[in-house]
């Protein structure tokens, strides 16, 4: 396993992390026990780096991650979120920062995390993340319940913009870097590299739209885009490849983030996702998928505040 510094932190994350929201039955009821196996096997693997936050399974994935975690926290770094706690459910006041820090801890079985994430950012007022959030969050920093601070969220600009204003030590941006799209690179890449940012890209599946499984009902993006995702997973099929494979291995071979966190919750992905590591990209085969998926490529949706999402 490769591992790579998170900016200017001196957190050493392994470069394929793992993203625990399917352990929150994200994308559909999981076993709980191959929960904890794929837990697990990845820590025994070398993998690092677990994202998860209370929205995931409104405090599921927190819960589950924290018993399977038992015994093993001092191997991993830890990060969860806060400000999210329902699909429109947010709050991004400095007294929820403060206060739901100890029930993350609660749930996680930890006496601290790596790294506290203000979740998707793009739901809040700018202003409000700018002047209370971020400053709470440097609080908890403070009281020693989290290492570092960061954001999340979708649209790029505002992500930029607000860590711009309000250093934080990492960003968190999903959906942006992956065979469909790029311009995690375009706006944040640069920005996180001047700044020492910790930079770090969620989602290489597409939130399941690369796999040969598809993507689930509640996927975000329009029909357009989820066409040319079933398209490419057609082309790597036609070739005897998973999609998944191709779609990670991209990822993989990009080297200014410091990890990319695919969703989790089986061993047997866990197994293939660190094969994919080691997955060749057929030649042509990147130039096919591009002209595929250049048509929606400047296709983004809105989430949250239509103001944010520029
Ligand atoms: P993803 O693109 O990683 O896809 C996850 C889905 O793909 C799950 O259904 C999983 O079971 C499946 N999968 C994983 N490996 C597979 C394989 N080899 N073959 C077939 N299917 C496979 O999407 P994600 O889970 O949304 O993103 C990864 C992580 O990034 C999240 O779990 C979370 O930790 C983080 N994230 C954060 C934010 C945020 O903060 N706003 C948003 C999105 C993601």
């Amino acid at each position: 396993m490769q591992y790579r510094k998170l900016g200017k932190t001196d957190l050493e994350i392994s470069i394929l992390g793992f993203g625990a929201s399917p352990l929150g039955n994200e994308f559909g009821a999981i076993d709980i026990a191959e929960g904890e196996r794929a837990v697990h096997f990845a820590i025994d693997s070398g993998i690092n780096y677990f994202d998860v936050a209370p929205y995931y399974g409104r405090t599921l994935a927190e819960g589950r991650l924290g018993k399977a975690l038992e015994g093993r926290r001092e191997r991993i770094v830890l990060a969860t979120k806060c400000c999210r706690y329902d699909v429109n459910g947010f709050d991004f006041s400095a007294r929820r920062v403060k206060a739901d820090i100890d029930g993350s801890l609660q749930r996680l079985r930890a006496d601290y995390v790596d790294l506290l994430q203000i979740h998707d950012i793009e739901f809040g007022d700018r202003r409000q993340i700018i002047e209370e959030t971020i400053p709470a969050a440097r609080e908890v920093q403070r009281s020693g319940k989290a290492r570092y601070i960061g954001i999340t969220g979708f649209p790029p600009k505002i992500l930029r913009d607000v860590a711009s204003q309000a250093p934080v030590d990492a960003i968190l941006s999903y959906a942006r870097y992956n065979l469909m799209v790029t311009d995690l690179d375009d706006i944040l890449r640069p920005f996180c590299q001047e700044q020492g940012v910790g930079l770090i890209n969620g989602s290489p599946l597409h939130m399941r739209l690369l796999t040969d499984e598809g993507a689930p009902e509640w996927h975000p993006a329009p029909e357009e885009v989820k066409e040319s995702g079933r398209q490419v997973a057609a082309v790597c099929r036609e070739r005897g490849l998973r999609v998944a494979d191709v779609a990670l291995r991209f990822c993989l071979g990009y080297p200014h983030v410091a990890s990319t966190l695919v969703g989790m919750s089986k061993q047997r992905h866990v197994e293939q996702n660190l094969r994919a590591m080691e997955f060749e990209i057929p030649p042509g085969l990147l130039r096919k998928i591009q002209t595929l998926t250049e048509p929606v490529k400047n296709t983004v949706w809105i989430t949250g505040r239509p103001e944010n999402c520029d």
